[in-house]
C-alpha cells in the first residue's frame, strides 16, 4: 500500500510499504480521511514521544475491510468506523481508576505505532466506534480531536456567563470556542495573529476578536480589568502561555490545551498561584469521550466543516504539511483514496 513515512526527524517520504496485518482481535480499516494535527508537527520535529520510522496519522476514520478471527464486538466488513487511537491496557492502576489517558502501557495509533496517513491501518476492534451515515468523512476525521475537546470540557468548571479568553483560534481553538459557547460561557474573547481566523471565530460565536500585537495587553485589561475566569491556551507556544497568566482573575482556571514542546519551560511566581487561588488544568488527549464527540457532531453542537481548509491525496501530504506548519491552513485532511 501507499503510505506517508516519517523515516527520521524532519523528514517525510511517500512510500510503497507492506499492507498491515490483522491480528485476531484487530480489524483492518481502509482509511477514508485522516487529519494533520499539531501533534504530528511535534512528532516530525522529534519533540514528542514517538520514535522513527513512523507512519503518522491519529485523527481518522474509514471502512472495515478485514475482521480478526477473535473479534467479538460485532464489527463487520463494510462498517464505517472512527478509531480511538489511544490504546489503553485496561488493567493498570490508571485504567482501573477511569484514567485511561494515563495508562502505564499506553500505545497510540499514529504516535507510537503506525497510523493512518496510509491506505490501510490496523486497529484493535475494541477501539473502533461506528459512525452514523449522517456524518461525512470530513466530520468523521474530526471525531478524535473533538473527543479531546470533550475531555477538556469535562476537566474545567464552566459556570454560566463565565468570561473566557482563548489564545489561538486554529482548528482546536475554534472547536473550544464553539464548545464553550455551547456550555454557556460568555463573553468569549479570542486572540490570534491571523485576521481570517479571527473572522471565522466571530462567525462561530466569539464576542470580541483581537489581533495579537503591541496593543493587546491594554485591550485585554480594558475588557476585563480583574481578569478572566477561564483562560485557555490553544497555541502550545511557551511565550504565549507565560504571558496568559496576567489575564487570569483570582480563583480563575488556566486550561493548558495546546501541546508545548516537551522540555520547554515557562516562568511563573508560585506566590501568584497561592495568592490568587488559581487552578492550572492540563488536558491530555481524551478519556472515554469518543461517543460524546460523535453525539455532539450528530446533534450539531459544533460545526467542523468550516474548519477544513484542504483535502489532499497522499502524494500532496508533504506540501499540505508544510503549509500547515507555516500556519497557512486550518485543518488539512488527507484522503488516501484520491489519486494524486
Ligand atoms: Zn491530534
Ligand atoms: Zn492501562
Amino acid at each position: 500500500m501507499k503510505a506517508i513515512l516519517f523515516p527520521g526527524p524532519e523528514a517525510i517520504s511517500v512510500e510503497q510499504v507492506d499492507d498491515p496485518t490483522c491480528g485476531p482481535e484487530d480489524v483492518i480499516v481502509q482509511v477514508s480521511m485522516s487529519g494533520i494535527c499539531g501533534t504530528d508537527v511535534h512528532i516530525y520535529r522529534n519533540e514528542y514521544m514517538s520514535s522513527f520510522p513512523l507512519i503518522p496519522g491519529h485523527e481518522f476514520g474509514g471502512v472495515v475491510v478485514e475482521v480478526g478471527s477473535q473479534v467479538k464486538t460485532g464489527l463487520k466488513i463494510g462498517d464505517r468506523v472512527a478509531v480511538d487511537p489511544n490504546l489503553y491496557c485496561g488493567y493498570c492502576d490508571f485504567c482501573r481508576r477511569e484514567q485511561s489517558n494515563h495508562c502505564l502501557n499506553l500505545k497510540v495509533v499514529g504516535v507510537t505505532r503506525h497510523g493512518a496517513f496510509a491506505e490501510y491501518v490496523t486497529a484493535p476492534a475494541r477501539a473502533c466506534y461506528l459512525v452514523p451515515d449522517s456524518l461525512d468523512d470530513g466530520q468523521m476525521a474530526f471525531i478524535e480531536p473533538l473527543a479531546c475537546i470533550v475531555y477538556g470540557m469535562k476537566r474545567v468548571q464552566i459556570p454560566p456567563a463565565e468570561a473566557v479568553l482563548i489564545f489561538g483560534v486554529g482548528p482546536i481553538g475554534l472547536l473550544l470556542l464553539q464548545s464553550l459557547r455551547h456550555r454557556g460561557a460568555g463573553p468569549i474573547v479570542v486572540v490570534d495573529r491571523q485576521p481570517d481566523r479571527l473572522a471565522l471565530a466571530a462567525q462561530m460565536g466569539a464576542t470580541v476578536t483581537l489581533q495579537a500585537g503591541p496593543d493587546l495587553d491594554g485591550q485585554l485589561k480594558a475588557l476585563q480589568p480583574h481578569g478572566f475566569g477561564l483562560v485557555v491556551d490553544a497555541t502550545g507556544v511557551p511565550r504565549v502561555i507565560e504571558s496568559a497568566f496576567a489575564y487570569l482573575r483570582p480563583r480563575g482556571q488556566m486550561l493548558m490545551f495546546g501541546v508545548a514542546p516537551m522540555g520547554a519551560k515557562i516562568q511563573i511566581a508560585p506566590y501568584d498561584i497561592f495568592r490568587n487561588d488559581w487552578h492550572i488544568l492540563g488536558s491530555f488527549a481524551l478519556c472515554y469521550t469518543f461517543q460524546e464527540a460523535i453525539t455532539w457532531l450528530e446533534s450539531g453542537v459544533v460545526d467542523v466543516r468550516p474548519l477544513i481548509s484542504h483535502t489532499l491525496p497522499l502524494a500532496e501530504f508533504s506540501d499540505g504539511f508544510h503549509k500547515f506548519v507555516a500556519g497557512d491552513t486550518l485543518k488539512v485532511h488527507i484522503d488516501p483514496r484520491r489519486a494524486g
